[in-house]
């Protein structure tokens, strides 16, 4: 964790700042540790200063990394930042994506002329975006029981449940496994309604003989995993298996796709060109995958507009996917992580296709 620190202190000249506030949570947890609901971290080549308030006193002391002093302060901790700042002229780096415009008139009004606040935002996300192998194993622990989950929920069987029931079940299941919580909200959507990228599960019942899209991830320790498997409930029409082999064709493509050095953009061209030769140009309206780590979206990208290179240590899913409407969708998604000569699955689960009763 302090290595973590050390890397974004290097960071901070090229940034334009001497020293960085850091408010986003997630950032400050990836830095300190501290997983409560307010804190602050104060960043530079001789400061390393966590602040929270008394509600947090006890978890700060277990959480927080011990190379951050520690203040107690008001709620509002903005008021508090002051107190920490070196003295002289000051360029204090502030996360702008992260940070309202109300707050940076609060802050501008609390620190007095000497201090300019300079924007340095994605400089954290920059890092986190190459995992160390702490993190790998933790994102690996997500994902492998993540399949449990799913493996228990299909072995009851999927037809006659409604999709909000599978949804349900799935994200017991994985909190009984140990999950704190769901990644985001579990996909489940039967036939036509899979045609739906993002569809929400319905009160539905899930018919024989459709295609199922599910797409579901666990946080475990913080870290998120994410995964898409679409299954058939019964023999399935012969464009709908056409669909399912081009879609696999198309993510074993992108997953082979993936190695250091490769701009996102190469890669999703790689899978796309496979569904692109299929005729199915526009039936593949997203782009094949993003980062995943602390937080289920995050850096970098695979898409026609990701300017990201890899780099070893990324962790990223590949999902392509062909959506009919009102017909049926497919979408296979891996997680994988990206080492010198290619990556790494992290998800387990047979990608042919499965028939569930
Ligand atoms: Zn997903
Ligand atoms: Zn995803």
């Amino acid at each position: 964790m302090r290595a973590r620190t050390d890397r974004l202190i290097a960071l901070l000249p090229d940034a334009g700042a001497d020293l960085m506030l850091i408010s986003d949570l997630v950032n400050v947890r990836y830095l300190t540790g501290y997983t409560g609901s307010n804190g602050l971290a104060l960043v530079g080549p001789r400061t390393r200063t966590f602040i929270t308030d008394f509600r947090y006193t006890e978890q700060s002391a277990e959480e927080v990394d011990a190379s951050f002093e520690r203040r107690i302060a008001p709620q509002d901790l903005a008021e508090s930042v002051g107190e920490v700042l070196p003295e002289g002229p000051l360029r204090l780096g502030f996360e702008d994506a992260h940070v309202s415009v109300r707050t940076h008139a609060r802050l501008r009004e609390l620190l007095d002329e000497r201090v300019e606040l300079i924007p340095t935002g994605g400089v954290i996300e920059k890092l986190r975006a190459v995992k160390d192998d702490a993190e790998i194993e933790r994102i690996r622990a997500a994902c492998t029981l993540a399949d449990a989950a799913l493996e228990q929920i299909l072995a009851d069987g999927l037809i006659g449940h409604t999709e909000r029931e599978v949804a349900l079940a799935l994200e017991f299941a994985m909190r009984e496994l140990g999950a704190q919580r769901p990644s985001f909200a579990s996909i489940v959507a039967a036939g036509p309604h899979g045609a739906l990228p993002h569809a929400q599960p319905r009160d539905a019942v899930i018919e024989p003989g459709e295609l199922v899209v599910i797409d579901w991830g666990a946080e475990l320790d913080g870290y998120c995993s994410d995964c898409t498997r679409t299954v058939a409930t019964g023999p399935i029409g012969e464009q709908a298996q056409e669909v399912y082999a081009l879609v696999r064709a198309a993510q074993l493509a992108g997953v082979e796709a993936v190695r250091a050095g490769r701009d996102g953009r190469e890669v999703d061209g790689l899978a796309r060109a496979v569904i692109d030769d299929a005729g199915y140009a526009e039936q593949f309206g997203h782009g094949l995958g993003h980062g995943v780590g602390l937080e289920v979206h995050e850096a970098p990208r695979l898409s026609k507009r990701s300017d990201d290179t890899l780099a070893p240590g990324n962790v990223v899913s590949v999902e392509p996917g062909v959506y009919l409407a009102g017909a049926f969708g497919v979408r296979i998604e891996d997680l994988v992580v990206v080492t010198e000569t290619g990556c790494e699955i992290l998800t387990g689960l047979t990608k042919d296709l499965r028939v569930v009763g």
